[in-house]
């Protein structure tokens, strides 16, 4: 290093939780404030995006074009700003380590030598559940928990996700990036033996204003989705705990918090690929 080098920076790998700012970690709202740059995507949700100044903001989701951002240009931009000495906090939806592509960047900065700390977030594969009035364990009802990437094709040999096995386990099955495949695990979970009344929660937008969530069974939840046009960003809950919002809901909706804005579904029309329209929303 020369004398003229900057200071050299650190980046703060950080989860935004699911998107309301009561959500946000006090740890992860203080280095949002005192940041020199933020990092983001759309997964944050508006209400806590538009917290943060523009001028000290970054998307990296979409780029002008509607393109995405390759990780690459995302990694090394981080190393960059961290190199010319800033505060970077690079914000990430729910928790960074979960299906965030958190665990890719924090290599990337260890091989650059970039000081890096990370922040947990809370997780949309629990939060998103738990505001929609559904528990992901439940002493009756399950024991186990799997959280799992829907966006992947099952029926393909490359397929990470051994849905057969899962459907084994009897626990609930937490699906993210799972609207646009819905139909084809399903229908895997029903042909490895799961019951088609099974209980299904689509839990679209979790804690953001415009959240929805629709119900139904795997025999029903593509019809149910279709129907109500949910879309990405949403969680999809297999299992007998998925019920448990209709048990929830008329308490919910007798209370006026937040949880009880997670109201039925209205209908949509929107007639654009589900699939594709994954690919935008998803953080990874
Ligand atoms: N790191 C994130 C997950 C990133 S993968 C986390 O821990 O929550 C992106 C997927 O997360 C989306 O496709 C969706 O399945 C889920 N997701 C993230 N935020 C959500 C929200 N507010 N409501 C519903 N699903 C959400």
């Amino acid at each position: 290093m020369t004398g003229t080098d900057p200071e050299p920076g650190i980046v703060y790998l950080v989860g935004s939780g699911p998107g309301d700012p009561g959500l946000l970690t006090v740890r992860a709202r203080r280095l949002l404030d005192e940041a020199d740059v933020v990092l983001h995507d759309k997964l944050p949700g508006p209400e806590i995006l538009s917290t943060i100044p523009d001028e000290r903001r970054e998307d990296v989701g979409k780029r002008a074009g509607g393109e995405r951002t390759s990780q690459e240009y995302t990694n090394d931009r981080l190393v960059e700003l961290a190199r010319a000495g800033n505060s970077v906090v690079r914000l990430k939806g729910g928790d960074p380590f979960v299906f965030g592509r958190g665990g890719e960047e924090v290599e990337h900065l260890a091989r650059a030598g970039v000081p890096f700390e990370i922040v947990p977030g809370v997780s949309s594969a629990v939060a998103g559940p738990a505001v929609a009035g559904i528990p992901v364990t439940h002493r009756d009802h399950a024991s186990s928990v799997s959280i799992v990437t829907g966006h992947e094709d099952p029926t393909k040999p490359e397929s990470t996700v051994d849905w057969e096995a899962l459907a084994a386990t009897g626990g609930t099955i937490v699906v993210l990036m799972g609207v646009g495949r819905l139909s084809a695990y399903t229908a895997a979970l029903r042909e490895a033996g799961m019951a088609g009344d099974t209980p299904v929660a689509l839990v679209e937008r979790a804690t953001w204003p415009d959240t929805r969530v629709a119900t139904g069974t795997l025999d029903t939840a593509v019809r149910v989705r279709d129907e109500t046009g949910v879309e990405p960003p949403a969680v999809t809950v297999i299992g007998e705990v998925a019920a448990s919002r209709e048990r929830c809901v008329a308490l919910l909706e007798g209370r006026g918090g937040r949880n009880a804005t997670a109201d039925r579904t209205t209908a949509a029309s929107d007639t654009r690929n589900a699939e594709s329209r994954e690919e935008g929303a998803s953080d990874g």
